[in-house]
């Protein structure tokens, strides 16, 4: 009676497409398919483990049990239906050893990165809930006349017991989890009402350039967010650039052209972010409605010294020339690496030379020192 109400319990949680099995006295199989990240694994375990602790009533007792799962991976861990079966074994007794009711990978490495990975995602919810987000501005110099041009906005996240976290840290799940979305709304309102402040004092920080994902300009209110924010910040739409990389760019071109086109019609600039990393096509950058190109950091690294990358930044330098667009190089730390651009004609700079990504006070200093 135990094993019919538990394998009942265990039927209720799995989802459709998934298999069930007894496969000997109290050991059960469940088979996942499709499965989209090795944390949902965790999950699922946890529901499971969750369910089995529930007492049990059968005529006039109360009984508890509690489980012990191991997890294997296809094709990870083992590609046959035999090993996969085998390796769960395993990691079943290891899930034992540690005390009942818990999970094991069967790759050990698995189990903390599925961990880190759940709590980073609870964590990411809570931060976009409680705005622990942070915006660091880098300026952009035309370095011909020294004067600011614009400047990037950049997210931190400024968690109350971690240390501060940079975008690699958590820019990638975001964009997975599609929680993307609101930590670019979020900036997009915080920095269009903080440069639209700087404006009304009387300073000039240019153009705002806004790294915007291509998750983000799929949402069909998107457009009319950023017309509210222009409205409500009484933001000149000249005053705004959204940056997309090259890669999310060409991914899904047919789709983003239309939304190009209408942002393009509102007045705001766009640009191509991480140029030269994404392959796009010389027709495909003829239709796009951009007006700026932003060559990658990686191909600036080395100039003037690797022969390759010098071909390229000039290679790229004379194709915005032709197609007519802006450029601006960034990741620039050396006067070596500056000297090359502007001799070669590449005049508007962003990187270590001139300013890192600075917090909001400080970038007014420096706005109030240019004036
Ligand atoms: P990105 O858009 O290419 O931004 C430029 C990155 O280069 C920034 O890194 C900046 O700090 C760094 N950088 C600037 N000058 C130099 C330099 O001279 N040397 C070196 N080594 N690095 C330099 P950061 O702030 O870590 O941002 C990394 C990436 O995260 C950004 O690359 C962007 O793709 C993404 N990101 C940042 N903020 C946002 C955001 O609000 N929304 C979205 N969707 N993505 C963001
Ligand atoms: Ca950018
Ligand atoms: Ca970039």
């Amino acid at each position: 009676k135990v094993l019919q109400l538990i394998s009942k319990r265990l039927r209720d949680i799995i989802r459709e497409e998934d298999t069930l099995a007894r496969l000997s006295g109290d050991e059960f199989t469940l088979i996942m398919e499709e499965l989209q990240h090795p944390e949902d694994a965790s999950l699922l375990a946890d529901k499971l483990l969750n369910t089995l602790a529930e007492a049990i009533v059968i005529d006039e007792h109360k009984l508890y049990v509690s489980g012990s799962i191991g997890i294997s991976f296809y094709p990870q861990d083992a590609v046959d239906a035999q090993s996969l079966l085998k390796y769960a074994d395993t990691a079943m007794y290891k899930a034992k050893e540690e005390g009942r009711n818990n999970y094991q990978f069967y790759a050990e490495e698995m189990t903390a990165f599925a961990l880190n990975r759940m709590a980073m995602k609870t964590n990411l919810r809570q931060a976009i809930d409680a705005e622990e987000f942070v915006i660091h501005y880098q300026p952009q110099i035309n370095a011909s006349t020294n004067a600011l041009v614009g400047v990037e906005a950049l997210v931190r996240w400024a968690h109350p017991t971690m240390d501060f976290l940079m975008p690699d840290e958590f820019i990638p799940l975001a964009e997975e989890t599609g929680m993307i979305v609101e930590i670019d709304q979020w900036m997009m309102r915080t920095a269009m009402k903080q440069v639209s402040q700087w404006y009304k004092e009387g300073l000039n920080p240019g153009v705002l350039g806004l790294n915007i994902s291509v998750k983000q300009l799929d949402k069909i209110d998107f457009i009319q967010k950023v017309e509210t924010c222009l409205k409500r910040y009484d933001f000149d739409p000249k005053w705004l650039e959204l940056e997309i990389t090259e890669g999310q760019m060409i991914k899904k071109s047919e789709e983003v052209i239309t939304k190009l086109h209408q942002i393009n019609n509102l007045g705001i600039g766009i640009s191509i972010d991480d140029f030269g990393t994404g392959y796009s096509s010389l027709s495909l950058l003829k239709r796009l409605p951009i007006n700026r190109l932003k060559i990658d950091r990686s191909f600036i690294e080395d100039i003037p010294d690797d022969e390759e990358d010098a071909g390229i930044v000039k290679a790229i330098i004379a194709l915005s020339k032709s197609l007519k667009l802006d450029l601006i190089a960034e990741g620039v730390e050396t006067s070596e690496q500056r000297d090359f651009l502007i001799s070669h004609g590449c005049i508007n700079i962003q990187g270590h030379y001139y300013t890192p990504p600075i917090a909001a006070e400080e970038m007014r200093t420096m706005l109030l020192n240019h004036k």
